[in-house]
């Protein structure tokens, strides 16, 4: 299942029975079920919890249109 950081960087959350406990681990999307788990969010550095991810991208993320930077005028 794929959620999202705050930020709106894409987790890849897996659970993992261990035969006591119903583990989720977290990992970089963009590194797929292979990557690293990790604890915290590669783009923002916040610790991460799988209660504290969006099941969607947070609206300002999802809305925003991918505008060209505006050159700068010399
Ligand atoms: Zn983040």
């Amino acid at each position: 299942m794929q959620l999202y950081c705050p930020c709106g960087y894409a987790i890849l959350v897996t659970g993992h029975w261990t035969g006591e406990t119903y583990r989720l681990e977290l990992r970089d999307a963009s590194a797929g079920t292979q990557g690293e788990t990790i604890a915290r969010c590669p783009q923002c550095c916040r610790p991460l919890a799988a209660q504290d991810l969006e099941r969607l991208p947070p609206a300002e993320f999802h809305w925003q249109p991918e505008v060209p930077e505006p050159k700068s005028a010399p």
